[in-house]
């Protein structure tokens, strides 16, 4: 349709680094020297073994986990983690809180339900259709851990900060904002992420388990869907996605290397997600659909008068090179996910053109 690269406002799998795309295209035919592409070595080669380790550190840096935390590379994605977390850690006995923040806490607490495993939602903003964060939520102070997901990518709402938890560790989906802000990581016991929003390519979950927690693990469970073995194996007791590994690898070297870190990263995301909603608080024609104290940075939705506006929008976005502005079928409407990797130069030509087609049709 084009020859030109668009500016990417995809979901997920989302817009990546376009240094990272460039350094794979350089070193795709013949990686490290070794005569082969990164995917045609063995996985059990000393270049992978360099590709993995230095993923891991990488994350440990950026998210400053120190030595209590092992980071995993599983595959099945995020959706397979809503079910190995009550598999592993919710035997006999065993109990958790969940918080209802949309589509994907839902999918989270069905899987446990599904199990049969003693759960309890103990908030849900299902009331008002999901538009915002549960506050002074009464957890149980006996149950083993609280279950949250940290961006919610369908519904455009986020936790800017997490609930305290009375010492409960809390398990957190972050799919779509993992490396979006530093990490206070004291506060969790297991995070997982969908590389596919903001760390990756589709293919792999990143997870970072605390070392106490995976010690709870039993060796009852199946092979594949128990934490240890990837933990004992260094997420290679199978032949682990290496491209998707070595993406996420790049993508964390851009981060530490060429944005300088989390600090400077949220920095730039908090700019770019302001500039945004400036425009959509300033217009009686475009409504942001989250609750202002609970917005998303990550994923912007908003609504239009009418839907043959919000098409029309989203057609002529694509025709002057804006992608992915689509909002979940579930949910309809626009929006816009402003990830690590879209530019403040994207942000800036997306609220020019929101501008002029408010003027337009407005
Ligand atoms: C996309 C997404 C998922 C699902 O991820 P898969 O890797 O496709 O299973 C889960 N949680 C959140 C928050 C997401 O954004």
């Amino acid at each position: 349709m084009t020859s030109e690269r668009i500016y990417n406002f995809n979901p997920g799998p989302a817009a990546l680094p376009l240094v990272v795309l460039e350094e794979i295209r350089e070193n795709f035919l013949n990686f490290k020297e070794s005569g082969m592409s990164i995917t045609e070595i063995s996985h059990r080669s000393k270049e992978f073994d360099d590709v993995i380790n230095d993923a891991v550190a990488r994350t440990k840096r950026l998210l400053n986990l120190g030595d209590s935390f092992q980071v995993l590379f599983i595959q099945g994605g995020a959706s397979m983690q809503f079910c190995m977390i009550p598999m592993n850690f919710l035997l006999p006995g065993k109990s958790a809180d969940y918080v209802d923040t949309g589509t994907w806490s839902t999918k989270a607490i069905k899987e446990a339900q599904i199990q049969g495993k003693s759960i309890e939602v103990v908030a849900s903003s299902a009331d008002k259709n999901y538009c915002y964060i549960p506050q002074n939520i009464a957890f149980n102070d006996k149950v083993d851990f609280v279950h949250l997901t940290s961006n919610n990518t369908i519904k455009g709402t986020q936790w800017t900060e997490f609930p305290d938890t009375k010492g409960v560790p809390i398990f957190c989906d972050m799919s779509s904002d993992i490396m979006s802000r530093p990490l206070d990581a004291a506060k969790f016991g297991l995070i997982y992420a969908g590389a596919q929003k903001n760390a990756g390519p589709a293919g792999v979950c990143l997870v970072i388990i605390r070392n106490d927690i995976l010690d709870l693990v039993p060796d009852s469970i199946p092979t594949m869907l128990r934490y240890t073995t990837y933990s004992a194996k260094n997420s290679m007791y199978n032949t682990p996605p290496c491209f998707a590994v070595y993406t996420v690898q790049l993508v964390l070297k851009w981060l530490e290397e060429s944005v300088g870190g989390l600090e400077k990263m949220a920095a730039l995301n908090r700019k770019k997600a302001r500039l945004l909603y400036r425009l959509l608080d300033n217009s009686s024609f475009y409504r942001a659909t989250a609750r202002p104290d609970s917005r998303s940075l990550m994923n912007v939705t908003f609504r239009m008068p009418d839907e043959e506006l919000e098409e029309r929008f989203i057609r002529e976005g694509l025709e002057n090179g804006l992608g992915g502005l689509k909002g979940h079928r579930s949910v309809g409407g626009c929006r816009a996910s402003l990830y690590n990797a879209v530019s403040l130069d994207a942000v800036e030509v997306l609220t020019d053109f929101m501008a002029t087609f408010e003027r337009k049709y407005g």
